[in-house]
Parts: structure tokens; sequence; C-alpha cells
């Protein structure tokens, strides 16, 4: 009965997804308090009171049939104009609606951008560390996912390793900052290198490559961090933005994707992400969620909560003797594994009560990915148990 295309996910079903429905188990068996579930990245900071108070002024104020029509593909006229004057004011950029897109979060969003410029065979570069399901995306559309390997002193792209890796028929390149797994920050310096060497390959190879950067975790950035905006630094950029992370509404799945004009044929691909959005069964972004951005389109997100958490476990894993990159983004935490093999390392740390993601989902092994977007009295009651992961190796 099932497609042969299927039976491999089947087979390897999501490591993250597999580690939360043991978190789930285990906290039955031991209670919630004594299992410390570090696997999955869901915000533990509740959404902006802002938003639940549009939800009801909206229901209050707005015609029904409009906000719970259908509607454009490319979602309403005036929240994407409102997205677009919001990224104006704040990166100085240029953008009219026609530019939004609005999706199904970011995972549709990189869906219907892949959707639109993949025919079978076209490759799509990646650096590791990157977001698993990246490679699902790509073989969604029939392409070939190319991974540059990790440089893992810093976890910034190794650029001489990603020129390498630009053939005739790369179609794509996705970057992700700030970043999951790895919470590092591309500079400006990174963004420029990255598109120098993508306009000189265009030109080399003739061919046009798009650079599309998964933004989600935008609005973390730690310590005042700058997080450049891409559009400016080159022609071919497509944005992928969601409010999962920077709102904390992930099963709201709402997002929006950016298709500036400096794009090749740029109306046309706004045209095919339209067409894409809808023939892949999202036919448009959440209505409800849509009217809640027009009113909370400048929201911040709550970065003390999360910073918190960071510096604690951050200051006290490497206290125990771990090493890893200090985030300066995003909610995660990417530790070498005391021993070679990452997958063996969860299970030790998961006899602990301890649930982390090891490095081999997201292309890197070697490593475990920790998701500090939980309480701060769940990052205190584990500490312990790191302590005596840490002495078991005795680091
Ligand atoms: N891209 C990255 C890098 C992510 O980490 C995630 C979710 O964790 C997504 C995309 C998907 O986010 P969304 O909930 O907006 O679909």
């Amino acid at each position: 009965m099932i497609a042969d295309k299927m039976r491999p996910l089947l087979e390897n079903n999501s490591a993250i997804r597999a580690m939360f429905e043991e978190g789930k188990k285990m906290a039955a068996l031991y209670g919630p308090e004594n299992v410390y579930d570090f696997s999955l990245g869901n915000p533990n900071v509740p959404a902006p009171a802002a938003v639940s108070q549009a939800i009801l002024d909206i229901i209050k104020e707005e015609d029904p049939t409009l906000v719970h029509g259908y509607m454009s593909n490319a979602g309403f006229a005036d929240v994407r104009e409102a997205i677009a004057g919001s990224l104006n004011r704040r990166f100085g950029t240029h953008f009219r609606l026609e530019n939004i897109l609005m999706t199904v979060g970011a995972a549709s969003g990189m869906n219907v951008i892949l959707k639109t410029i993949l025919d079978p065979g076209d490759e799509v570069v990646v650096f590791a560390p990157y977001f698993m399901e990246y490679g699902s995306y790509v073989r969604n559309y029939d392409g070939v996912l190319v991974t540059v390997p990790p440089n893992t002193d810093t976890f910034q792209p190794d650029l001489v390793e990603f020129e390498k890796r630009i053939t005739e028929k790369t179609k794509a390149v996705i970057i992700n900052t700030p970043n999951n797994p790895t919470g590092v920050i591309y500079s400006s310096e990174t963004l420029r290198q990255i598109a120098e060497i993508m306009e000189k390959k265009e030109k080399e190879l003739g061919t046009s490559i798009v650079l599309i950067s998964d933004e989600p975790y935008r609005e973390l950035a730690y310590d005042g961090a700058e997080v450049p905006y891409v559009t400016p630094f080159y022609h071919n950029t497509m944005v992928c933005y969601s409010y999962s992370k920077s709102l904390s509404l992930p099963g709201e799945r709402i997002g929006y994707l950016v298709i500036p004009d400096e794009l090749e044929d740029s109306s046309q691909v706004l045209a095919a992400a339209a067409i894409a959005n809808r023939i892949l069964g999202c036919v448009n972004a959440p209505s409800l969620m849509q009217r809640v951005i027009m009113r909370c389109v400048d929201e911040q997100a709550n970065l003390e909560a999360y910073d918190k958490n960071r510096q604690l476990l951050y200051s006290s894993l490497t206290e125990y003797g771990f090493d890893c990159v200090k985030p300066e983004g995003a909610f995660y935490l990417f530790v070498k594994a005391p021993e070679a093999d990452d997958k063996a390392f969860c299970q030790v740390c998961k006899e602990h009560r301890v649930l982390v993601v090891p490095g081999t989902s997201f292309g890197c092994p070697g490593y475990v990915r920790i998701a500090y977007c939980v309480s701060y009295e769940q990052i205190q009651r584990a500490l312990p148990a790191f302590e005596k992961i840490a002495k078991e190796y005795s680091l």
C-alpha cells in the first residue's frame, strides 16, 4: 500500500520526534518532574499577551466571513503590506505587499520554495549541521541534498568546501542563521563571502542559484548580536520566515516568504509560489493567524527567559567539562559527545533521564543537541544528572 518513496521515511522516522514520544512515556512512568526532556524546539515561553488579545478583538470586531473565509493564495493583502512595512522599517529594505507570500509556517514555506524552483536532479547545498527536515523537503521534489562538512571549531560555514560543492546542477543553497542546532549567527562578512562565491559561480556556470534564508530564529539573538538581513547581500535570495519561535506559535502554523524584486523573474516566481502553496494542499495560510499578525507585526519575543536558560546551561556544562560553542542565538546548545558514537551517548543520557538528540540527525555525528526552550527549573533539576554523566566519562 505504501509508496516506495515513503518507505525509507517510515524506517528512519525523525529522531527528534521519536525522542519526544519517548519522553512522554518516561514522564508517565517516573513523573514529569523526574524526566529532563531537551529534545524538541517547542517554545516554553507563552505567546505575548497581545496575541491572545488580538484573537479576542478580531472575533469581536472583524467580519467573520473575511476572518474565516477563503482568500488569495498569497494571503490577505493588508497583512502582506503590514509585514513589508515592518521589514522596511527594521532593515531598510524596500518590499511591497507583492514581495510577501503568507505560508503555513517555515516548514511549508520551504516546501513552497522548493516546489517552485526544483526540477528532478537539481542539487541543494546545505551546511552541516543542518535542520534534518531539509533532506526530506528536497527529496519531496526529487532534488538532491549536497552537504558541506561542518567546521567544528566554530560551526561557521566552511567556505572553501562550500565553493567546491557548487556545480552546474546547483539550484539552491540553504542557510539558517541563527542556526538550529548550533546557535551560531552568520556575520555580514560571512554573508558577503557566501554571496561573492555564489555570484562568481553563477557567472562561471551560466546558471541561476537561489540563496534560501530559513529564518525562524531571526528574533532570538542574545547580547545584542546583529542578525544581518540577507536580501541586500545577494540578488537571488528568498527568505523563509516563521512566527513559530518568535511569537511562540508553532502549533498555529503561520509564517511568510519574501520574494524580492531583485530575484530573477520575481513576479513569476511569486505567482508560481502562490500556486505551489495552493496545490501542496495548504491553499492559503491560516486566516485567523494572518489577522493576528496584522495586529502583532512588531511584537517581540521574550528573550530574557531563553537567555537565562542559555547562561545557566552553558556555564554549568562547560564547568562540568563538556565542550561546546557558546550559542549567540536560537535556543539550542550543540555539545560534543564525550564518545565518538553520539547515539550511544544519547542512550547514556537517557539512562539518567536526560533526553537529547544525536548530532547524526543534523548531519554532524559526534555531537548532541540540547534544546533549552524549557523551564529554568527543568534545567536546574537536570544539572546534577549532567554532572554525573560528565563524571562517568571522567571529563
Ligand atoms: N527551519 C528550522 C531551522 C527549524 O528549526 C524549524 C523548526 O524547528 C523549521 C524550519 C520549521 O518551523 P515551522 O514551525 O515554522 O514550520
